[in-house]
């Protein structure tokens, strides 16, 4: 009997059958129903060492769930096959903590919520920048607040990478996320050895030194970071009011409806022509005398999992234009169109 290896797996057929170990198995709940589970995820690893995440969805939870425990090594096989888009990663990654900043507040209702930057040397000295939530910043400030002597080696498993403006950072997965800190392990006193030899008397990042406060992120960074990514299908399928970020693109612009609104300068919303120069604005239960054109362009998207339509109004549409939709309306009904 024959296996396929992890690496030769592609999206093309559904009859592999693979030997693998599950090495990490983690819960996701259910987003419309937090008590119930959504998903299980898993990561697979084969005897060359090659890893794939792998998950079983609700419908199927019943079935598959007793046959999948961490550490148990399995033979799969008649499974589906997708491209990860970076979501989640088998990352692995081993340094010691050079930098911590300050613990944030990030909670929002009763659901409490730190945030930690960290700052983590590689063994060639590569300094990584992660940012930790939750239960991992708790785990890691608690460690290190024990004033430890030395290096605090860390390893990192199952961590999302996201590259934002050419700058690779790590951050913790909501479910997944595993942390070490000086754990008594060959791995980590391999890598205390290597580096003690590279930096000779060992003096490099003895001491955990703190962050300035330029190292936390921008608003846009931010905003990356603190939101779940979901691809169109999921969006679809939320029923509730939220923010996600996404990586879609935009494949048709919607030329049957005005790109532009006219709006109350109180309040921004549509007003209604009324005749004689004068509008009607519905919020403010007002006539209003002159309006303001604001943007709104209904947009196709496309990603891996469909298509669906967005709109993106005033705000949005000036930063990618950099005019604003009254100087746009002046400058066509110059030229004539
Ligand atoms: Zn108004």
């Amino acid at each position: 009997m024959s296996y396929t290896m992890l690496n030769y797996i592609t999206p093309l057929k559904e009859n592999w059958k693979i030997k693998v170990r599950i090495v990490r198995v983690w819960y996701v709940p259910d987003y419309n129903k937090p008590e119930k589970i959504g998903s299980i995820e898993f990561v697979l690893v084969d005897e060359k060492g090659s890893k794939m995440q792998a998950s079983i969805k609700q419908t199927l939870i019943q079935r598959f769930e007793k046959l999948v425990n961490e550490g148990s090594t399995c033979i799969i096989s008649n499974f589906g096959v997708g491209k990860n888009y970076g979501k989640y990663r088998a990352t692995y990654v081993i340094g010691t903590i050079t930098g911590i900043g300050k613990m944030i507040d990030e909670s929002k209702g009763s659901t409490p919520n730190f945030k930690l930057p960290l700052e983590i040397e590689d063994q060639q000295k590569n300094k990584l920048k992660t940012t930790l939530w939750g239960k991992y910043a708790e785990q890691v400030s608690n460690f290190v607040k024990d004033d430890i002597q030395g290096h605090v080696v860390i390893i990192i498993q199952f961590a999302m990478i996201k590259i934002f403006r050419d700058e690779v950072t790590l951050q913790n997965s909501l479910f997944a996320t595993k942390i070490f800190l000086n754990e008594d392990m060959s791995e980590v006193r391999d890598f205390r050895g290597s580096v003690s030899i590279i930096g000779g008397d060992d003096s490099r990042s003895q001491n955990i030194t703190q962050l300035p406060s330029q190292m936390s992120h921008s608003l846009s960074d931010e905003f990356l970071i603190m939101y779940e990514r979901k691809q169109l299908d999921e969006i679809c399928e939320t029923n509730k009011k939220c923010y996600f970020v996404t990586f879609a693109t935009i494949v048709g612009i919607e030329s049957d409806t005005a790109w532009y609104y006219n709006s109350c300068k109180q309040c921004n919303k549509k007003v209604d022509y009324e005749g004689g120069g004068r509008y009607w604005c519905q919020k403010c239960d007002a006539h209003v005398q002159s309006a303001l054109p604001r943007y709104k362009v209904t947009l196709t998207v496309e990603d891996d999992s469909g298509t669906t339509t967005f709109v993106m109004f005033d705000r949005e549409i000036f930063q990618i234009l950099q005019i604003s939709a009254m100087d746009l309306k002046d400058k066509l009904s110059k030229e004539g169109r």
